[in-house]
């Protein structure tokens, strides 16, 4: 992440099933987190990628959920197919982001004044890190937040349909 070197880093591109990946970091989240309800709704989609970015990607995105969102309520990834994109995406009935803050969130260090104040450390890299491999890998990241409600946050990467 040094400045100036995004351009440089070698990635290991491999075409591989983004929903696969998916259900595999949702296990292993299930393994260690017994407080939230988890749902999954996958279908196939294929990518061509860094695999060990992607699920780095994935994990920011479902430990976040898991952060900001209260015992007992329902975090939902999903992964679907459109418009020559795949979209994974982590939905949360969480704490919820104030509109002012919304842009701000992909900044370094950035946390919201909810979570700063929250137990629950956090270095406010997060959500960095996951655009700038989104990015890397020409796609986008779009986030929906409603206070008190819940957040939704969606990276899409470009689909790889034919062998
Ligand atoms: P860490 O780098 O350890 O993940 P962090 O969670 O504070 O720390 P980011 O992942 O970059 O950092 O997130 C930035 C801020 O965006 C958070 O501090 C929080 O305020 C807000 N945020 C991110 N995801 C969510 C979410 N699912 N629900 C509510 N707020 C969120």
């Amino acid at each position: 992440l040094a400045r100036g070197d995004n351009n440089t880093m070698a990635m290991q591109i491999e075409r591989f099933e983004l929903s696969d990946l998916a259900v595999e970091v949702l296990r292993e989240t299930q393994m260690i987190d017994g407080g939230h309800e988890y749902e999954s709704s996958v279908s196939p989609v294929f990518i061509k990628a860094d695999k060990s970015l992607i699920k780095q990607g994935t994990r920011i995105l479902i430990d976040n959920a898991m952060k900001y969102t209260p015992p007992g309520k329902r975090i939902k990834v999903s992964v679907s197919s459109e418009h020559g994109f795949a979209r994974l995406t982590v939905q949360d009935e969480g704490i919820g982001i104030p509109p002012e803050a919304v842009p701000k969130i992909f900044d370094r260090f950035f946390r919201a004044d909810e979570s700063r104040a929250r137990a629950t450390g956090g270095t406010g890299l997060g959500l960095s890190i996951a655009k700038w491999i989104t990015e890397r890998h020409g796609g986008h990241i779009e986030v929906l937040s409603r206070l008190d409600i819940g957040t939704r946050i969606s990276i899409l990467l470009p689909s790889a349909p034919e062998v």
